[in-house]
Order: C-alpha cells, then sequence, then structure tokens
C-alpha cells in the first residue's frame, strides 16, 4: 500500500491488540520495517471473551463506515466473516428499532451489516494481521512506562512487564501508538516527563449492560432479525437489545441508564425486560432458552481526553481510539470511531516526506483526529443531556438541538428518506449537517406545528414499512 520503499523508520510499537490497535499496526506495517503490538492479555485461539476488553460479552454493532475501512485495509474481510458465520443483514430492512417513541420505519437499504459477538470480530481481525503481515503480536505484555532522550522531546521506547515472570523488557522504537482503550496511563506517563496531562470533557451516564445468549423461540411469524428497543427519555430508562450472532445464536443486552440497571438473575432480568416502555423485547425474548449466565457491565461516562489542545507533546508518541475518547456504548460508535482514526492515521502517514517520524506528526494527527470524534461525541452527548440525571456541562444549544433532532428521530417512523438519512449519519457515511437540510427542516416544522396525525406514532407495531 505504500507508494514509495522509504520506511519512517524501523521499529514501531502499539499498545494493545484489540480492534484499534490491530487495525493501526496494519496501517504502520507499510510504515515501518517491523511493528509489534505489545498486549497485557494473554490472546485466546479460540472467539472466547477476554479480560482486558470486558465489554466483549456484550451486544457490539459495527457501522459501515467502520467496516469500510477495515475492508480497505483488509480486503474482502467482511466477506470472510459472512463465510465463517457472522449473520448478513440489511440494516434498516431487518431492524426492528424502537426509538425516541416511535417504531423506525424499515425500508429496503441496501445497507449491508454484518452481526457477530465482538470476540468473534476481533479474532478474526487478528488472524487476518497475522497472516496478511509480519506484524508481531505479544500477548502477556503489560507496558508499564515510556522512555524518552536526553531533553525528553522524544518517546524513544518503553518499558514492559512480560510473560509469566514479569520479567521487564526494555523496547527501542521510532513511534509508540497508544491503543489500550479507556484506562490508557499516557496522561500518567507524559505527565511524570514533565509534561501537562490532558483535559477532560465527562458526560457522566452510568449505563449498566447485562447480556446473555439465548437460542431464539421458533416464531413464524417474526419478520425481523434484530432488535432495538430504546427508552424514551425522560421517563424511561430501560433499553433491550437483540442481536442475531454467529451460530444461529442471539446475544441479548438489557441495559438501563442512570444507575437503573438490570439485575443478573433470571427472575429479575426477565422483570426488568417486561418493565421496559414497549413489551416487544420481553415477548421476544420471555420463551427464548438461555445458553449462558448473564454478565453485567458498568459504563460510567462518556469521556474525552483532548491532546489536541496541548501545546507540548513528545514526539514519537500518538493515542489513539477509546484512549482518546469513549462514548456511551448504546450508540454503538467506539469501533467505528476507531477505525476511522486509524484510517486518519494513514492518510497523515502517507503525507510524510523523507526518513524519521516528524517531530509534530501527533499535532496534525490530534487536529484532524478531534474532527472524527466531534460526530460521535456530538450524537451520544446530545442524546444522554435527555435525561435531566446525566452528568456534564450542556452547551447552550442542547436544548434546542436536542428538540429538533427528536423531531428528526420521530419522522423515522414514517418516512423511508429521512429514516436512510439517519442511518447513513450512524454509519458514518454522511456528516450530520444533512439533518439541517430544507427538505428535512421543514418535514420536522410540518411534524411539530402542522395537523396532528391521529394514528400516534408511538402505537405503531414494529412491522415492515412506513
Ligand atoms: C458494554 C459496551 C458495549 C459496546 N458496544 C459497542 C458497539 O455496539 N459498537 C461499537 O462500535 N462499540 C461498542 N462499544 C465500544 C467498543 O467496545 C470500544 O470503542 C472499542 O473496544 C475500543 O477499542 P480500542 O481498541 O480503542 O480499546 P479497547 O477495546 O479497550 O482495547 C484496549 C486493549 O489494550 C490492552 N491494554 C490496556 N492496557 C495495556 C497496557 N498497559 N499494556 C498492554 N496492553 C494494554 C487491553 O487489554 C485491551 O486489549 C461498547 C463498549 C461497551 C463498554
Amino acid at each position: 500500500m505504500n507508494p514509495s520503499n522509504s520506511k519512517l523508520g524501523k521499529n514501531a510499537i502499539v499498545i494493545g491488540a484489540s480492534m484499534t490497535g490491530l487495525i493501526t499496526a496494519r496501517v504502520l506495517c507499510d510504515h515501518f520495517e517491523r511493528v509489534t503490538i505489545l498486549e497485557r492479555d494473554s490472546l485466546p485461539e479460540g472467539h472466547l471473551p477476554r479480560k482486558g476488553v470486558p465489554q466483549g460479552q456484550h451486544v457490539h454493532v459495527l457501522f459501515s463506515g467502520g467496516m469500510k475501512v477495515i475492508d480497505g485495509l483488509f480486503p474482502g474481510f467482511s466477506d470472510e466473516l459472512a463465510e465463517n458465520g457472522s449473520v448478513v443483514c440489511d440494516f434498516a430492512r431487518e431492524l426492528c428499532w424502537y426509538h425516541a417513541g416511535v417504531w423506525k420505519a424499515r425500508p429496503e437499504s441496501g445497507l449491508v451489516s454484518y452481526w457477530q459477538t465482538r470476540p468473534f470480530l476481533e479474532s478474526n481481525l487478528r488472524r487476518r494481521l497475522t497472516s496478511d503481515t509480519t506484524v508481531e503480536i505479544r500477548g502477556d505484555c503489560a507496558v508499564t512506562q515510556l522512555n524518552t532522550n536526553g531533553d525528553r522531546s522524544r518517546v524513544t521506547g518503553l518499558v514492559a512487564r512480560c510473560g509469566d515472570d514479569g520479567s521487564t523488557e526494555t523496547l527501542q522504537a521510532d513511534l509508540i501508538v497508544d491503543a489500550s482503550g479507556r484506562g490508557s496511563q499516557t496522561p500518567k506517563w507524559i505527565e511524570s516527563l514533565g509534561y501537562q496531562k490532558p483535559t477532560e470533557t465527562s458526560v457522566e451516564v452510568n449505563i449498566g449492560y447485562a447480556s446473555r445468549m439465548y437460542e431464539p423461540p421458533d416464531d413464524t411469524t417474526r419478520d425481523w432479525r434484530i432488535m432495538a428497543q430504546y427508552g424514551t427519555p425522560p421517563e424511561n430508562k430501560r433499553t433491550g437489545y437483540i442481536f442475531p450472532i454467529e451460530g444461529g445464536r442471539w446475544l441479548v443486552s438489557a441495559v438501563g441508564f442512570l444507575r437503573d440497571h438490570a439485575p443478573t438473575d433470571d427472575q429479575g432480568y426477565l422483570e426488568f425486560a417486561r418493565s421496559m416502555e414497549r413489551p416487544d423485547f420481553y415477548d421476544a425474548i420471555k420463551d427464548a432458552k438461555p445458553l449462558t449466565p448473564i454478565a453485567a457491565y458498568t459504563f460510567t461516562a462518556n469521556r474525552w481526553r483532548h491532546y489536541d489542545r496541548l501545546s507540548r507533546f513528545p514526539a514519537g508518541l500518538l493515542v489513539i481510539g477509546d484512549a482518546i475518547s469513549s462514548f456511551n456504548p448504546v450508540y454503538g460508535q467506539g469501533m467505528s470511531a476507531g477505525a476511522l482514526q486509524a484510517e486518519q492515521l494513514r492518510l497523515t502517514l502517507q503525507d510524510c516526506r523523507g526518513h524519521g517520524v516528524p517531530k509534530d506528526l501527533h499535532k496534525e494527527f490530534f487536529r484532524k483526529v478531534a474532527k472524527i470524534i466531534e460526530v460521535p461525541w456530538m450524537l451520544a452527548t446530545q442524546s444522554d443531556f435527555r435525561y435531566p440525571g446525566t452528568v456534564g456541562k450542556r452547551p447552550l444549544h442542547s436544548k434546542p438541538l436536542n428538540w429538533y433532532l427528536t423531531g428528526v428521530l420521530r419522522l423515522c417512523s414514517g418516512n423511508d428518506r429521512v429514516t436512510k438519512l439517519f442511518y447513513d449519519v450512524l454509519h458514518f457515511t454522511r456528516k450530520p449537517t444533512a439533518f439541517f437540510r430544507p427538505s428535512v427542516l421543514g418535514a420536522v416544522l410540518l411534524q411539530a406545528f402542522g395537523p396532528r396525525d391521529a394514528s400516534a406514532a408511538a402505537k405503531q407495531r414494529p412491522g415492515r414499512g412506513s
């Protein structure tokens, strides 16, 4: 993929072998002679959840924008996923989604989506990375420290604790990319080197996931393959997902906002489902056969570390993915945002001329990445602010923007065009400014101030079409 043979350096190291780390390593291969990923966990052979990615037991959707980046770097990856067992669906037609008090229309969209567990997705990607490239993935290696040159202006390597005995290793690198997720130590590491930590914005939602796999019940009347049923703010804090996954199973997550979390015992779980705003999620799972215990996960806050605002940062170091920003997972954007950031890294490195990692590489990269983050951040936090109990600085435009976006969401019940537009934005294939096109603006205003439709959208059934 690299048009020139000249490499930027000998060694690059990625911290973390999760989704963003794997994609990032593929990008770095074109620019460094040797790329190594250091991962704290032991990496399982099969599609098993692991300690470093505890969210792996819960529903994960990968949007088209993210899949497009992966397919670009690993040609044919999505086809392979399907061959290996992922479930392929039309995102609009086969998804039955209750959101903002209405069921969305389900037009034929051509928006192909792939459904599987998170460990299945990650292990397929890991396999492709090792078969396509010479990247070395070292499990059981926890990075503990960064090393620098004499005046601490450049990171020159790191220290890691590796293997069963936890012996310390010192490794040299021309570039280190931290893809170690929300728990990233980079703020602490750079502070200890005399740099300022990035400022953080956080929006606290205290979400709880409770998930288990099911064997779907036989139901010849079911005309959907994916269900998402969101509670409508501010009263309803409970959401449910049913995702089809490899092996003909369902992965089901019951999610509660603001500490209203689902219990993890069988009876309590079903009661939680039954108490949701709509009966459809409960009806779908009540006769399904549980295949696993219920796993719980708590996510406290959307978090954005503003590396783009730092005036000083050491050369030879970048941060990417959840290590920069993580969003309320109910909107399913994290993996795609990480993939798009890796794609930005590809573009930034492609522009580098000559040998050696430019000392101000981080400036351009963090500036562009902040632009990528703005979209999922806005979509997630604006939605969260519809709950009065959400803690964070509400932008001045929050109320009017939420009023308008809720109008767009409600239009999705009966307007195929707006539904497709909404999905394009969600899938990172169109900018949210598309919501403000005159035709959409007019429809939102007409819906709000025009004559009322007697058949209230909230009473719809989750059927096909509008
Ligand atoms: C409940 C839940 C549901 C979600 N659902 C979705 C969804 O539907 N769609 C979606 O796109 N996203 C979803 N997300 C978000 C998604 O999981 C993350 O955005 C994504 O995993 C980020 O990937 P990452 O590679 O940046 O970080 P992570 O996945 O957090 O990976 C970090 C890796 O770094 C390793 N590591 C950490 N510290 C060190 C160290 N010091 N040395 C070496 N290795 C280290 C860890 O072991 C881990 O492997 C969800 C998140 C949660 C919590």
